[in-house]
């Protein structure tokens, strides 16, 4: 789905309360009554004034009515949730402009964003539910619980373990964005100025870069954790100069999307971890044709250094964040169902060899050629951007 903020500045103030009245009415309501609208946003204007802003909201497809309801109800749509995670992070001063999309994931979009200050960041929109939970009979049948299945649900849950785990990490000195704010089911971040490894063609040292991610595995697993999708997609390739004439660069990679990470303990912990390993293996040996004259590493190895040195475990970190059991159960379900049926759809990063180095830089111009990019930044924030001619600005009028 693609974020359009232009309708941003068209909303007033009372058209964001009713907005903000249809989200809190959607804790408890599959659809929203009328009624319910009203009583929440509790307008100066009344019942009418309501009315007016719902016709607009839904007009721009921020909100939706159900017509099969028994009663007359709305319910939020994806856009009105970005909208009102927008408003958020703009009334925070986080984000004042919407750039081009530079990723879309199965799970999510990627924008570039920009605070006042023309500061660039990354702004990541969970979108989780976006696929029907069909595969797998268990899931589906502990999906039919509406709550554990809704999106938006989903979305938040997905994008506040992510950003409680990049806090943490970061925290422990990990080579992570640094995680500027969470809202609903969006994250804003540092935009880290470097490729995917997906992008790189060739390395100097293929080794020495090898050694670091299995580095990198290691120490996640002493702090208790597993990534749980450590690919050429999830770590960034990042090219530092030196002053050192023989080796005048050096790559730091830089890791990415956490919503997946597990602890050690997992019940299938062994298989995650030797996935991960699995992933770089192949990489390397596909892309860099770098083998590794050491075996492993291996989980039972990794296990016993977790909390070894007295070292912080961090996979107690979310749980401590108030991110209770049931939310992991729900957010751990939804995500295996999606892995499992996007690798049905055959979208997982196994393809064939051949296949792989035909696909190889390409991929990347599909997304980044996407046609917002010609748009240039979308305003959202209420200051004035300088050298801002011709860009839309958009007012929030609320006074927040
Ligand atoms: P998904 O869950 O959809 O895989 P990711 O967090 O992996 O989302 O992000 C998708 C892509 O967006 C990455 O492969 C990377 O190219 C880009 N990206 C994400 N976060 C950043 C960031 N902080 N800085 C630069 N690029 C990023
Ligand atoms: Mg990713």
């Amino acid at each position: 789905m693609k974020l359009d903020t232009r309708a941003m500045r068209h909303l007033t103030a009372e058209d964001w309360r009713v907005l903000t009245a249809v989200e809190m009415g959607s804790k408890n309501h599959e659809i929203v009554p009328t009624p319910l609208i009203e009583k929440i946003a509790r307008l100066k204007g009344g019942a009418s004034g309501v009315h007016k802003s719902i016709s607009a909201l839904a007009k721009v497809g921020l909100i939706a009515r159900m017509k099969e309801a028994k009663y007359d109800g709305y319910r939020l749509s994806y856009g009105g949730l970005d909208y009102l995670a927008l408003h958020t992070h703009a009334s925070r001063k986080h984000v004042y402009s919407v750039g081009s999309r530079i990723g879309v994931g199965k799970e999510s979009d990627i924008m570039i964003v920009a605070d006042d200050t023309g500061t660039q960041k990354v702004l990541k929109i969970h979108r989780l539910g976006r696929i029907s939970f069909r595969t797998v009979k268990t899931n589906r049948d502990y999906l039919r619980n509406r709550q554990s299945a809704s999106w938006m649900y989903l979305s938040r849950l997905a994008a506040i373990k992510e950003y409680a785990f990049m806090q943490a990490l970061r925290e422990e000195g990990f080579p992570v964005p640094e995680p500027i704010a969470q809202s609903r089911h969006t994250i804003v971040m540092t935009l880290i100025d470097a490729p995917p490894m997906r992008q790189i063609s060739s390395v100097p040292d293929p080794a020495s870069l090898y050694a670091e991610l299995i580095a990198l595995i290691l120490r996640l697993a002493k702090h208790g954790l597993i990534h749980g999708d450590f690919n050429e997609f999830n770590i960034l390739i990042r090219e530092d100069k030196t002053d050192d004439d023989e080796n005048p660069i050096t790559l730091t990679p830089i890791l990415i999307d956490f919503p997946q990470m597990v602890s050690m303990d997992h019940q299938n912990a062994e298989m995650y971890f030797d996935r991960d390993v699995e992933c770089i293996k192949r990489f390397f040996s596909r892309r860099f044709h770098f083998t590794s004259t050491t075996p492993g590493p291996f989980f039972r190895d990794a296990k016993k250094t977790v909390g070894r040195d007295g070292v912080r475990r961090l996979d107690a970190v979310v749980e401590a964040s108030g991110f209770t059991k049931k939310m992991a159960k729900d957010l751990e379900v939804a995500l295996r169902e999606q892995e499992a049926s996007s690798e049905k759809r055959g979208e997982s990063g196994d393809e064939s060899e051949e296949e792989e180095e035909e696909e190889d830089l390409e991929e990347e111009d599909e997304n980044d050629g996407d046609e917002d990019d010609d748009e240039g930044p979308q305003v959202i924030g209420d200051g004035v951007l300088e050298n801002s001619a011709g860009l839309n600005k958009l007012t929030i009028n609320d006074g927040t």
